[in-house]
């Protein structure tokens, strides 16, 4: 069956953003089911040759402020558990925030294929950031823009080393 990929992060980094990038409305389809999933979205994705379901999770404005750090953090967790590979993102423009972090340890806990994605770096604005990145020790940044589409490329050529 259809590998499953984890778009990871803290919120603002563009993960949903890059979501809809991948899937293209059509495809998409919302998650309904209670509970720390009731948020997350999946879709089918085709990038090149390459064949795959994807999953969102939850930004800021879809989680009550109360339970906002344990929520996402649960559905951090189960997107994780369900992957197979993770796409790990993070703002090349802000660089790495401490708000990284948590997310950071959750993936590198869970042991599996990460691709680190540095977005917002469009015209290479963000490259400084993407060093940055490269300290978390989970691979080398892909640079790529989900909101002008660039660097798909060599996300599907990461994404094609792993699943
Ligand atoms: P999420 O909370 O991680 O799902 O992030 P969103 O997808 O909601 O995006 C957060 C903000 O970043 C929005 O204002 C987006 O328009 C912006 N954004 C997302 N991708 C890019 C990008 O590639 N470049 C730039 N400059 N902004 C982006
Ligand atoms: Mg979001």
């Amino acid at each position: 069956s259809m590998p499953t990929v984890a778009i990871v992060g803290r919120p603002n980094v563009g993960k949903s953003t890059l979501f809809n990038r991948l899937v293209g409305r059509k495809l998409a389809l919302v998650d309904d089911r209670p509970g720390v999933t009731r948020d997350r979205r999946e879709g089918e994705v085709r990038l090149g040759d390459l064949h795959f379901k994807i999953l969102d999770t939850a930004g800021l404005e879809e989680a009550e402020a109360d339970s906002l750090a344990g929520r996402m953090r649960a559905q951090t967790e189960a997107a994780i558990h369900e992957a197979d590979v993770v796409l790990f993102v993070i703002d090349a423009r802000a660089g790495l925030l401490p708000a990284d972090q948590p997310f950071a340890e959750l993936v590198r806990r869970a042991d599996k294929p990460v691709v680190l994605l540095a977005n917002k770096a469009e015209g290479n604005v963000g490259l400084s950031g993407a060093y940055e990145a490269f300290g978390l020790g989970l691979g080398d940044p892909v640079p790529v823009s989900a909101e002008h589409g660039e660097g798909m490329g060599q996300l599907h050529d990461a994404l094609a080393e792993v699943l």
